[in-house]
């Protein structure tokens, strides 16, 4: 299925040829953390059938554990996550989560073992401590775990200094700190006010616990955003060190997110503005010595990530761009989504109705969907493309995608080599999720609901 790995030896800035297409980026595409996407998802799933996917699991596994709860919620935000006010509602939500942990841990095989264990949200340092420890010791004794390598994602505003035993004790060396941006005008814009002390006092005591690889969310695209915010902001991301930074082009979509009502959609930039951001993003983090991954984010040299870019063993997941190896990866919480090689399912969303099935002894099972051979070939190409840009494509395949291929293939933003492999050049990298989704039969027409392409 894969074939060279040219993008992946060849890095170099490339932004600065970026050429401008607005008519090719005007149609909102998925993200492609999974294929099919959640979109697709449908809520035919039963618990049986949830149940024999993680019974038939074997070997190395990956857990993700959600947490959806977080101090102060931004204006932005598109997660599923709610204000941990409420103590009642926390401990409630903790039980169905340890009962679930149970429930999982009586139906794994013997012989799988847990070789990544993520913890994200909202912001899993949203419950106290304690509770994260108890957490993780329900894990321990109930699940298989083989010395996973533990991530955690993390609010760093309200990382206190009691949390730097609890990241030793777990033995968590990745972490990921939502920063956006250090202008102070622009996290007033977006609800998220954060000094730039507060980023120091996280970024030290994370690195005192033994965090190795140390990622930076940032955003482009924000209401009132300069080209010089950007670069003040990547430079100083590259100033703290940060091992990983994902640069995400902020979707402002009121209609399926309320709380972003309070944001003044008068002051976004628009898509040309957004474009050279972009430019300007990928341009000067590779510039500052970090190597591209897929089309949204860098890593340095020495982090796994970078080093599963150049190796050509970068894939995609539910959490972004990833090292991880693992087929099978299931999620605990609620709305936390498993993949299998056949299906891909959800939790119940709802914390209600998630608490209500565990406390019935049953799965929480939510809506999914069952991967088709189909699904599975087309998801490999999609896969290949955005993590490697290039993919060998079955005749079958591409004869069905080249009408919606011609508009990249006539002005070079991808080409055909060898009659089969499908060629996405670096200077086309804007329109890589375009190009993908061209494989995908669900998006015929593209509702509003996907962020536009860059
Ligand atoms: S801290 Fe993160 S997850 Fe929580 S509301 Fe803000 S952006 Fe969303």
């Amino acid at each position: 299925m894969i074939e060279g790995n040219e993008r992946a030896c060849d890095i170099r800035d490339t932004s600065g040829m970026w050429p401008y297409h607005p008519d090719l980026l005007a149609t909102p595409v998925p993200r492609y953390t999974s294929f099919p996407t959640a979109a697709e998802f449908a809520p035919d799933v039963s618990q049986e059938r949830h149940a024999a996917a993680i019974s038939t699991a074997t070997g190395d596994i990956s857990l993700y554990v959600h947490i959806p709860f977080c101090e102060k919620i931004c204006w932005y935000c598109g997660c599923n996550t709610a204000a941990a006010n409420r103590t009642q509602r926390l401990t409630s939500y903790l039980d169905s989560l340890h009962r679930e942990i149970e429930l999982v841990g009586t139906l794994l095989p013997a012989g799988t073992r847990v070789r990544r264990l993520a913890f994200g949200g909202g912001s899993p340092n949203a419950i106290s401590p304690v509770d994260f420890v108890r957490l993780f010791q329900q894990l321990v004794l109930h699940l298989p775990l083989g010395q996973p390598l533990v991530s955690v994602e993390l609010d760093p505003r309200t990382l206190g200094p009691e949390w730097e035993g609890v990241f030793g004790a777990v033995g968590a060396t990745h972490a990921s700190l939502g920063v956006q941006t250090f202008a102070p005008h622009l996290q007033e814009a977006i609800g998220r006010v954060q000094p730039l002390q507060t980023i120091e006092e996280a970024v030290a005591l994370l690195r005192r616990a033994g965090i190795t690889s140390l990622n930076f969310d940032l955003m482009y695209g924000l209401p009132g955003q300069t080209m010089q915010d950007l670069d003040e902001t990547l430079d100083l991301a590259a100033r703290f060190g940060a091992d990983r930074i994902a640069l995400f082009g902020y979707a402002h979509v009121p209609h399926l997110l309320p709380r972003q009502r309070r944001i003044d959609a008068s002051a976004l930039p628009d898509g040309e503005a957004r474009f050279a951001m972009a430019r300007e993003g990928h341009g000067r983090l590779v510039n500052a010595g970090y190597t591209a991954v897929g089309f949204d984010h860098f890593a340095l040299p020495g982090d796994p990530l970078a080093q599963a870019t150049v190796a050509g063993t970068l894939r995609r997941n539910f959490q972004g761009f990833t090292e991880d190896q693992a087929d099978v990866l299931i999620g605990l919480g609620a709305s936390a989504i498993s993949s299998f090689p056949d299906l891909l399912v959800q939790n119940e969303k709802n914390a209600g109705r998630y608490r209500m099935m565990l406390s019935q002894q049953l799965l929480p099972t939510g809506p999914g969907k069952e991967r088709s051979v189909d699904d599975r070939r087309r998801g490999a190409v999609i896969q290949e493309l955005l993590c490697r840009g290039r993919a060998r494509v079955a005749a079958d395949l591409l004869d069905s995608a080249m009408e919606r291929l011609r508009p990249y293939l006539e002005p070079g933003l991808a080409r055909i080599e060898s009659g089969c492999i499908l060629v996405i050049p670096d200077h086309a990298l804007p329109y890589a999720r375009s190009i993908a989704a061209a494989f995908d039969p669900y998006r015929q027409h593209s509702p509003r609901r996907f962020s536009s392409a860059i």
